[in-house]
């Protein structure tokens, strides 16, 4: 395998983070958005307004690599996909096939080697690469392709696999894909683009989410989540199965399910905190799940006071959820600046204490005098939370209760979503009362594991879920030393819901 084989800005040769294990930067650990698109005309503009749609699954850079059947062309930068892309590079990624990729990073250093989509050339041509998840074996896997002569450019979990695949005998890249994809473990949504056939894969567990859909006319997209169907009028079909592998060649797919069953283990956070409301995920409607959440949160956690608040913009669902429940008049109390981007300079020393300001404002009109319920879907260091409780009294709230659409954060995550380390976690070591005291609260509560399983109405509890962030039982084995390379699930969630690096 080398790279340089497609049309791309920078050298393949540096296509991948050199950062080494342990450290903060170790590229190994991202909530990200995939899509591709087959069989369809403009295929690179359609996967541009899939990943426009997908922006809040990555912010730090984005990519499309396209197919017109005789080769891969691609264009990666940093930034939000508007900035990355403009009308004259959508229109040099020819093609009816493309796929694309919004990469997340906690790191200081986001740079374009680490964008995907992934292209390199290998013994049956160019293949291009998107991946949601994590391999928790990468490393083991690493080793062994070391020892046995391989040249990696960095740790990434997904250059991993690109070797498995190069390295296998089979003679067609459907079956070494299903030959490397049986050798890891751990989460992926995926999708592979050769020059006449694209492959869409989601782990046996579905940690991550993937959906089908298909236009009018015939052709066929997946995507992380259903609003990127609905930006470019694809009717949804389903989800891709955990376990099952899409191949996409001709005019029509074929589904295999080359591994054996294993128990569901979807991310429930996706249904807290990171699929866009209106997305259908793991068959259900997100922002349904997070207003039931919300009731059952009122339900388990009911306290006198005068209105309900959201943290903006996750916590809303939850907050009318509870609001309903509740009786109390749902307000804005806080007020979210969205045009913020990620051009934005961080004030410095004297001026830092502005902090969550910068993004959140209370209004005192709303809160002045009032007993506020205040819904936000996680406490992870704690530091955010409490510059929101202070900003609510200093607009006049006499009283203010906390109140959480989750159980408390204990444990990192290993499929796929940055996270702080277990030490950085408030709840791993402090107590409920602790917190509340910390965050300077008159009141915080929790929903329940139990609680937070109330959308199913049909019973089942946490079955098919996989909550190891609150529950410390990891559903696929992970080596100590991850924890070492975990990294910052929840800065993208105070990043996106304060501005600032979260709690
Ligand atoms: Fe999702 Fe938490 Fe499981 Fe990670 S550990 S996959 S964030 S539920």
């Amino acid at each position: 395998m080398s790279g340089g084989g497609a049309a791309d800005e920078e050298s393949m040769n540096t296509w991948r983070d050199k950062t080494s294990p342990g450290s903060q930067s170790a590229g190994f650990h991202e909530e990200c958005g995939v899509v591709g698109v087959f069989n369809q005309a403009e295929a690179a503009n359609l996967v541009y307004l899939g990943l426009y749609s997908l922006q809040h699954r990555g912010q730090e850079a984005a990519g499309i690599v396209s197919s017109n059947g005789d080769g891969l062309t691609s264009h990666r930068g940093l930034g939000l996909v508007a900035d990355v892309f403009d009308e004259d590079i959508i229109r040099r990624l020819v093609g009816d096939k493309a796929i694309g990729h919004n990469r997340y990073s906690t790191t200081g250093q986001t740079l374009l080697r680490n964008t995907q989509p992934f292209v390199v050339e290998y013994a049956l041509g160019s293949l291009a690469v998107s991946h949601n998840g994590n391999f928790v074996n990468a490393e083991l896997l690493h080793d062994r392709l070391v020892r046995q002569g391989s040249i990696f450019q960095s740790t990434s979990d997904t250059e991993v696999l690109i070797h498995l695949i190069a390295q296998s005998h089979r003679p067609t890249l459907l079956e070494r894909s299903i030959d490397a994809l049986a050798q890891v473990e751990g989460a992926y949504s995926l999708v592979f683009l050769a020059e006449n056939e694209m492959i869409a894969a989601r782990d046996p567990h579905g940690f991550r989410p993937l959906v089908l859909g298909r236009f009018h006319t015939g052709g066929f997209v997946v995507a992380s989540e259903t609003c990127a169907l609905d930006l470019v009028e694809a009717e949804y079909i389903r989800e891709v199965e955990p376990g099952e592998v899409l191949h996409f060649r001709g005019e029509e797919y074929e589904s295999l399910r080359p591994f054996g069953p294993a128990p569901g283990n979807r991310c429930v956070f996706e249904y807290i905190y990171f699929s866009r409301p209106d997305s259908r995920v793991f068959g259900r409607n997100v922002y349904e799940v997070r207003k039931e959440i919300g009731r059952q949160l009122a339900r388990e956690t009911a306290v006198d006071a005068d209105i309900v608040v959201p943290v903006p913009d996750s916590g809303v669902p939850a907050a009318l959820g509870y609001a309903e429940e509740s009786g109390l008049p749902f307000e804005m109390g806080l007020i979210r600046n969205h045009y913020v981007g990620r051009t934005f300079i961080e004030p410095r020393d004297a001026i830092r204490h502005f902090g969550v300001k910068i993004k959140l404002n209370a209004q005192p009109a709303v809160l002045e005098g009032k007993r506020v319920v205040v819904i936000d879907d996680s406490i992870v260091r704690g530091t955010t939370s409490r510059k929101i409780v202070g900003m609510i009294r200093s607009a006049g709230a006499e009283e203010v209760h906390v109140r959480i659409s989750a159980p408390p954060t204990t444990d990192s995550c290993y499929y796929g979503v940055d996270t702080p380390t277990r030490g950085e976690l408030v709840a791993n070591d402090l107590s409920v009362d602790e917190i509340c005291a910390y965050i300077m609260a008159d009141s915080l509560a929790y929903l329940s594991r139990e609680g937070l399983y109330a959308f199913r109405h049909e019973g089942g509890g946490g079955d098919g879920f996989c909550d190891a962030c609150f529950t410390g039982n990891y559903p696929v084995a992970v080596d100590a030393g991850q924890e070492h390379r975990q990294m910052r699930l929840f800065n993208a969630i105070e990043a996106r819901n304060t501005g600032s690096r979260r709690r």
